[in-house]
């Protein structure tokens, strides 16, 4: 049984005006204790793990927030606490989220001596005005530079985040984002349709008729555009929004969003982390001040619990069963095995959501694809409408 960390640091310079990630800007004099408390939510969950949890962490995934506005100096101090406390497989893939105007080249030579192995760059756009829309700290420049330091640092499995269907963006725009990262010959690239947040600066300029409404059809078409560019680059379409190229022996899909794609177990550490162990959902405290204070006032907890745990959504088999077709079905190669499904559950998805299925069957949402073993997969079309097809299931 293998298991993932995720750990989230909720620190960022600036807020970008699309974001409403559990951030913050301005807290920078938190980060301090924060690492002090992140290392004692892994103590206190260590004192209590069940053997069967031990040396089984196979993932560790630092997000954000601004992850790179940690000094390696934090970053050790957490990889050393959940190798003493946890312990690791001997395969680990360590994954840092960052933002290409924090990065140096000796941060990332640091970063990358101490097992960090995939970096995840926020690339988003090579337009500046996009940039600027988007209220991005950082130019194009600086994600080359980035991707040179992290090459030369000797990471080889690097992720560039990008994002379409923005206001005013044509698709001419965007064929040029595409093009700048696919010059950039990483890894992997994840790519993210623009929602509208409640809350954010960008939700508050289109409300007052600053900008219009993103269109749901231009970013269809932005998603198509780089189905065809990225298949013509060599990138293996994996999972609805992400794409990995082969290199060195290895298909770089990301191991650790697997684990989620998959349903399988993970810890969530920090401010507002989610986890799913046990047979629990869990959601920690939201605000790193609360976090820091709430770790602080405790020294034990029962396993899967943690000091900083707020809610504990107990998941019973039928919504394991639902929730491991829905997220597999955001695999779009592989989708969901049936074999595999059986294996896990003693039942035929079939059997299960005879309806579900049928009706996306008859949309054209799915498909049976009679590979050896089975599996049932998101087709092109049902690719676009992903939701649509999720929501048949809620
Ligand atoms: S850098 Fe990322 S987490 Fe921070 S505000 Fe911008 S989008 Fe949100």
């Amino acid at each position: 049984m293998s298991i993932s960390v995720y750990i989230h640091i909720p620190f960022c310079t600036r807020r970008c005006s699309y974001c409403d990630f559990n951030t913050y800007a301005g807290l920078e004099h938190l980060i301090s204790p924060y690492i002090g408390a992140l290392c004692k939510e892994i103590e206190v969950l260590g004192k209590n793990l069940p053997d069967s949890y031990r040396n089984q962490v196979h993932t560790v995934y630092f997000g954000g927030g601004t992850p790179s506005l940690l000094n390696p100096m934090d970053i050790k101090a957490i990889l050393v606490s959940l190798e003493r406390n946890f312990g690791f497989e001997a395969s680990l893939e360590v994954s840092l989220e960052a933002n290409p105007g924090t990065l140096t080249l000796e941060k990332v030579q640091a970063y990358a001596q101490l097992g960090v192995n995939r970096l995840s760059l926020g690339f988003q756009s090579a337009n500046e005005s996009e940039l600027q829309l988007l209220g991005r700290t950082h130019t194009l420049e600086d994600v080359v530079e980035a991707v040179k330091a992290a090459q030369s640092a000797g990471i080889r499995n690097l992720n560039l985040d990008l994002i379409y269907g923005l206001p005013k963006q044509t698709l001419a725009d965007w064929k040029h984002s595409l093009n700048a990262a696919l010059s950039l010959d990483v890894e992997h690239l994840s790519l993210y349709s623009l929602t509208i947040e409640e809350g954010t600066l960008l939700e508050e300029w289109i409300k007052q008729g600053f900008l219009p409404y993103p269109d749901a059809d231009f970013a269809a078409d932005c998603y198509e555009l780089a189905r065809e560019m990225l298949t013509a680059a060599g990138y293996v379409h994996y999972e609805i929004s992400n794409w990995a190229k082969p290199k060195q022996d290895s298909p770089n899909f990301c191991r650790h969003n697997l684990q989620y794609w998959k349903n399988q177990e993970y810890f969530g550490l920090g401010a507002g982390a989610h986890g799913y162990l046990a047979g629990f959902r869990l959601v920690n405290v939201l605000h790193p001040f609360q976090y820091v204070q709430k770790v602080n006032a405790f020294s034990t907890s029962l396993f899967p619990f943690s000091p900083a745990t707020e809610h504990a959504y107990p998941v019973d088999r039928e919504e394991e069963m639902k929730d491991t077709l829905l997220l597999g079905l955001r695999l779009v190669r592989e989708g969901v095995v049936e074999e595999e499904f059986y294996r896990r559950f003693g039942k035929r998805m079939e059997q299960v959501f005879a309806k579900e299925i049928d009706r996306l069957l008859r949309k054209g949402l799915v498909e049976w694809v009679e590979t050896d073993p089975r599996r049932l997969r998101l087709t092109r079309f049902g690719q676009l409408l992903g939701n649509q097809a999720f929501l048949e299931f809620v």
